[in-house]
């Protein structure tokens, strides 16, 4: 993990396209090369006892930092823009998250976390957090600046995510942060599903703002990875922590991430046009209730997406209208060019059922219909829309 530092303010900043291309690389340290070479590494070694005494030099441990971490740090931190006081690499996203707590919150201290979040979060809190005795309180995630009235003088953190997993709400980052930072507690976000791309959360309020590498950044289901990027009020907390925790991530992924990140600005977008032009499609099928997705405008996230967010990705939900299990699996074995997988943000495109009813405890989320969990990658969307109707009609058939 690098010192702190808060951005390059002597610098203009660039647009994330530029930065995109640029962060992270300095070729006339390596010999004039384009990309920074892997370094794999633990021992540092010190030319004499004095240098050695002295720690002289750049790096002190692979596990600490090597010029592969520092590239991708320093990348992810240009684009998460000047508020940014430095970023974490960890082996992956749950990490990230676990981590990102671990730092905020101690022994006696009230966690409020949105009834919407990813599911292994929730699993994070209900038992590590538990057992060491922090208070966990799952909140609507439409609550916005509501969620002053939950907050207790123990309340440390409130832990956010925008859209939700699976169920795909909307969440009002700036307002929850607004009365977040009243009552002195630090915000958390799962920032996945948009990226500092199309929502720049330090810039909203947000104090540590996770991702998951595995997804959009690596962009090829090829390495597991975990972000955290945090401003000046939560850094410090957060490099204590990461470096006593001893989490580092491995070196090839973190060079594979760094290539992914060259290309991410055209993935996304390319990710998020087609994605809307399948949903559009699906919303317009009379086996179809609604579909998730928060750049929909008649979706109720939608006005607080256009607020906030510049663009989002290829990952959304489907609501069918009620029809039996079978014949939802029907479709889903009908299908040749959607996956049947978890995770997402790779190239291909992905399909799962999902019920995101069970695991609720603050509000109730009824869909009215079976739903399912679609990724659209980056085929042509004329395939994956006749994939899609070949699923149809399997799913007739089925009934
Ligand atoms: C996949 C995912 C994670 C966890 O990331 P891993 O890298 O798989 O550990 C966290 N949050 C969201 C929203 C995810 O979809």
């Amino acid at each position: 993990m690098n010192k702190p530092s808060s951005g390059s303010p002597a610098k203009p900043e660039l647009k994330p396209d530029t930065t995109l291309a640029t962060a992270g690389r300095n070729p006339f340290a390596h010999h004039g090369y384009v990309n920074p070479p892997v370094y794999r590494a633990a021992t540092i070694t010190y030319p004499t006892v004095e240098d050695y005494l002295a720690q002289r030099g750049p790096y002190a441990y692979g596990r600490v930092h090597t010029p592969t971490s520092e590239a991708l740090e320093q990348a992810i931190q240009a684009l998460e823009g000047p508020a940014c006081a430095g970023v974490a690499l960890l082996p992956s996203g749950l990490a990230a998250i676990a981590t990102a707590l671990l730092a905020v919150l101690k022994t006696g201290d009230r966690l409020l976390v949105s009834d919407s979040c990813y599911g292994p979060a929730r699993e994070f809190c209900d038992t590590v957090l538990a057992r060491w005795g922090v208070t966990t309180t799952y909140y609507d995630p439409l609550i916005g600046a509501g969620i002053g009235a939950l907050m207790q003088p123990n309340t440390r953190a409130i832990y956010t995510e925008a859209p939700g997993s699976l169920t795909f709400e909307m969440q009002d980052i700036p307002a929850i942060a607004a009365a977040a930072h009243a009552r002195g507690a630090l915000v958390l976000m799962d920032n996945t599903w948009a990226g500092p791309l199309n929502f720049r959360a330090l810039d909203r309020g947000v104090d540590l703002s996770i991702q998951s590498g595995s997804k959009y950044v690596g962009g090829h289901c090829d390495l597991m990875l975990g972000t955290i990027s945090a401003n000046v009020a939560a850094y410090a907390r957060l490099r204590e922590t990461v470096l006593a925790t001893g989490q580092c991530a491995g070196p090839d992924d973190m060079n594979l991430a760094l290539r992914g990140l060259r290309t991410l600005g055209v993935r996304l977008a390319r990710h998020f046009q087609s994605g809307l032009q399948v949903a559009r499609w699906l919303a317009a099928r009379p086996e179809v209730l609604r579909v998730l997705h928060p750049a929909l405008p008649g979706d109720p996230g939608h006005a607080i997406w256009q607020r906030d967010f510049s663009g989002g990705c290829g990952l959304f939900g489907v609501v069918f209208e009620p029809a039996p299990e079978k014949a939802v699996h029907a479709f889903l074995d009908a299908l040749t060019l959607f996956g049947i997988g978890a995770s997402w943000g790779g190239y291909e495109s992905l399909a799962i059922p999902y019920d995101a009813t069970a695991v609720r405890t603050a509000t109730r989320w009824s869909p009215g219909g079976p739903c399912i969990r679609l990724h659209v990658g980056l085929e042509d969307t004329a395939d994956l829309i006749g994939d899609l109707e070949r699923g149809f009609a399997a799913l007739a058939a089925a009934r």
